[in-house]
């Protein structure tokens, strides 16, 4: 019932965006697969399927799609980016530590707070973006290295191929948060990690009408820990929105290539407007890790950092004036989104931590859609006069 075996091994990533994970149509000749809406399957069935928490035509199409955009043997989808990463830390035991970037996903460091660290789980937060911190590896030869790259919000860039060569010497397992690059610009398997975790909701379905997650890796063993993990946890997404990815990830090289080119073009603007503190953004040659990003991934993405120079309630003003940018949390759709981390994703974190941290309350994070970027171009400029 496989009907991509045809495809060439050596297509490229667009094709096989559109043609990996086309499997279960043959006896229909429906050219795109459909929704398997159902929960359990007739025992026997030449599919293997039996109940759709331990698996799905649709979570098997994705499946294959995601492995092979990411360069991976294997891949599980869940049912969103947090439920991917409760599947990794549920292979954890009391005592394990993990040395994670000090900049991780907000929900990520929550879930080891207040849930993995409750079960005698030990994390701990280093800055991965100074080298002088990677002999921490070795040292402590910790279970998991969790790191994420670009970080969220301060899209920090961390170099995953030298810290997965160490992770490796020491015996660790690097897990690698690549929501924010997404396949198309980074490969973390190529880099050298062992797991590479997506929230799907971002850029691969792109599209902002679904959640999802995933984790990819070539290693048996960790494949089939993330089988166990999606049936045994509950941790499975909906078919539907399995179907709503496999959808939006076929135009996935198009996106990203447009954020991609809008953001450095928004960025450098934004770079040289009067009034403006700073701006980040990985492809500018100001970012700290300019280098690096510029090494391990092929564009810079869609996200964009700045500090307006704005007091908060000129900042939230600037934000409320914008008509294309839509005031909200989430990243990656084709539409463009603002958001004050101050008050919105860090809004938790004790003001002290979160401005040391680079957080001030005149920062914001634009995440750059795919319209026109002169039609993105003249509504922050107005915006920036009306608020000032
Ligand atoms: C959104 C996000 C997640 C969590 O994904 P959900 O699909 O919202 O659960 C994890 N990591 C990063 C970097 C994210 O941006």
């Amino acid at each position: 019932m496989k009907d991509d075996s045809s495809l060439s091994p050596d297509s490229r990533f667009e094709t096989r965006a559109i043609h990996v994970g086309q499997d279960w149509r043959d006896q229909t000749g429906a050219v795109i697969p459909p929704v398997y809406l159902t929960s359990t399957f007739e025992t026997g069935n030449p599919g293997g399927f039996d109940y759709t928490r331990s698996g799905s035509p649709n979570f098997r199409n994705l499946q294959n799609t995601l492995a092979s955009l990411e360069g991976a043997k294997h891949c599980t989808v869940f049912a969103s980016g947090v439920s991917a990463i409760t599947a990794v830390a549920s292979t954890l035991k009391s005592g394990d530590l993990v040395l994670a970037e000090e900049n991780v996903y907000g929900c990520t460091y929550r879930l080891f707070a207040r849930v993995f660290e409750k079960f005698g789980v030990k994390v701990k937060y280093v800055n991965f973006a100074n080298e002088a911190n990677f002999p921490l590896i070795k040292q402590l030869k910790p279970t998991l290295v969790w790191i994420e790259s670009p970080t969220n919000p301060l899209l920090k860039c961390i170099d995953i191929a030298a810290i997965s060569k160490l992770a490796r010497a020491a015996g660790s397992t690097v897990v690698v948060d690549n929501t924010f690059a997404s396949a198309f610009l980074q490969r973390p398997i190529e880099l050298g990690a062992h797991l590479s975790l997506i929230s799907t909701t971002k850029y691969s379905n792109g599209h902002s009408d679904a959640l999802g997650g995933a984790v990819c890796s070539n290693d048996d063993e960790w494949q089939e820990k993330m089988i166990f993990a999606q049936k045994a946890l509950g941790l499975q997404p909906s078919p539907f929105d399995a179907w709503l990815v496999s959808r939006g990830i076929k135009t996935m090289n198009l996106r990203m290539e447009r954020h991609s080119a809008n953001a450095l073009e928004l960025a450098t603007r934004l770079e040289k407007t009067k009034g403006i503190k700073w701006v980040r953004y990985p492809f500018l040659k100001s970012h700290p890790q300019y280098k690096i990003a510029t090494k391990q991934m092929s564009g810079g993405s869609g996200l964009i950092v700045a500090d307006l120079g704005l007091s908060t309630a000129k900042t939230m003003k600037f934000m409320t004036k914008l008509h294309l940018f839509t005031q909200a949390e989430s990243l990656g759709g084709i539409e463009s989104l603002i958001c004050h981390p101050a008050t919105m994703t860090h809004a938790s974190i004790p003001k002290e931590v979160r401005e040391s941290v680079g957080i001030t309350d005149g920062v914001v994070r634009f995440s750059v859609g795919i319209e026109h970027v002169e039609d993105l171009w003249n509504d922050i400029q107005q915006a920036l006069k009306a608020a000032k």
